[in-house]
């Protein structure tokens, strides 16, 4: 596949604009994980000490912080995206294409001065200024560098919005996109102050007693094929929106990260139903399959071990579809 962004992320192009900007708009994806918001509001925080108007949103109408991110700092910057007024600069974070903005995209698309910052390979080329780097562990990493460039002395407020999505794309620094730079980078934030045992424990453990519940069912339904993926293994499972009563669907992110520990499967994939019927599939993948490919024919994008994509409403055919395309690529894999 040919990049639609300059290889080289363009720093210099997005300081110059940033130093040059009154106001400045940051947009993190829709269904905003934390190193998209905690991307925007590390940057957020960084430009408001340098005398800007700070506005971070996300293009879902009414948003609200959910409450799996509510304790990140900086959240006074967040406004709706019907409240947003109109800036010098936008800076959209983690966020592969203009879709993946919402109700924002368009007016994103039409800003004079717009620098997209994200680590995803699949990026589509929306921007005016890119700062692109796919090797990047998290867009955090890039929100540190970005904060440094511009002169600014790392807060405590926003090293712990930079460690949630440092944190949280790495997989609390376990998966092989982290680096040595990465562990000196956590290791500035460690020095800002951060409380990293209860950031972490917010993050990664704490959980309502409904959504436990919710994850054993959704492991009890588990589907292993162990012929998918030319004999490497499949294993999914599904959560309707009427198995998880009044929780929301952001409650149901991480029982990805339980199946996907399935040792028998190189792929993982967990199909979860919107309020509004639509469904939705996470994948994951261990060694050799790229889902982030396999995400973007089926329409949505990522990375090669973790992506996702939309579906529709019938999800049998979702897992069918995603069935024929692991075989598809894993035809050239050969036997096991
Ligand atoms: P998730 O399974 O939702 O945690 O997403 C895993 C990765 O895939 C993240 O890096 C997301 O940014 C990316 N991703 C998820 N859904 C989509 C989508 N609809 N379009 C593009 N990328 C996606
Ligand atoms: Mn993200
Ligand atoms: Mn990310």
């Amino acid at each position: 596949m040919t990049s639609n962004y300059p290889p080289i992320p363009d720093w210099n192009g997005a300081v110059s604009a940033l130093r040059s900007a009154e106001s400045v708009l940051l947009v993190a994806h829709v269904t905003p994980d934390a190193d998209a918001l905690g991307s925007a509001l590390a940057l957020g925080l960084a430009l408001r000490t340098q005398g800007k108007s700070v506005q971070v949103s996300v293009g879902e109408s009414g948003f609200t912080v959910p409450d799996s991110l509510d304790f990140l700092p900086g959240l006074d910057l967040v406004v709706t995206p019907e409240d947003v007024v109109l800036p010098d600069v936008v800076v959209v974070c983690d966020t592969s294409s203009l879709e993946r903005l919402g109700t924002l995209a368009q007016a994103v698309g039409s800003a004079p001065i717009s620098i997209a910052l994200d680590h995803h390979p699949t990026f589509n080329g929306f921007g005016t200024i890119h700062v692109i780097d796919p090797e990047a562990p998290a867009t955090a990493a890039l929100a540190l560098k970005l904060i440094d460039l511009m002169d600014v002395t790392l807060t405590r407020d926003m090293a712990e919005a930079i460690y949630a999505g440092l944190a949280t794309d790495t997989g609390s620094f376990k998966f092989q996109a982290t680096t040595s730079q990465t562990l000196r980078d956590a290791a500035r934030l460690f020095d800002a102050g951060i409380n990293h045992g209860e950031l972490a424990r917010k993050l990664f453990d704490d959980e309502p007693f409904d959504a436990l519940k919710i994850l054993g069912s959704a492991l009890d339904r588990a589907v292993l094929i162990q012929g998918a993926v030319a004999g490497r293994g499949l294993v999914y499972t599904k959560v309707a929106a009427s198995d998880r009563g009044n929780l929301p669907e952001l409650a149901m992110e991480r029982i990805i990260d339980t199946l996907r520990r399935t040792n028998e499967a190189e792929v993982a994939a967990v199909f979860k139903q919107t309020d509004d019927g639509i469904w939705k599939g996470s994948l994951r993948s261990k060694t050799l399959i790229n889902v982030g490919e396999v995400a973007r024919v089926l329409g949505g994008g990522g990375h090669k071990y973790a992506a996702g994509y939309t579906g529709t409403n019938d999800v049998d055919q979702m897992v069918a579809d995603l069935i024929n395309e692991l075989d598809r690529v894993s035809g050239d894999l050969g036997g096991h």
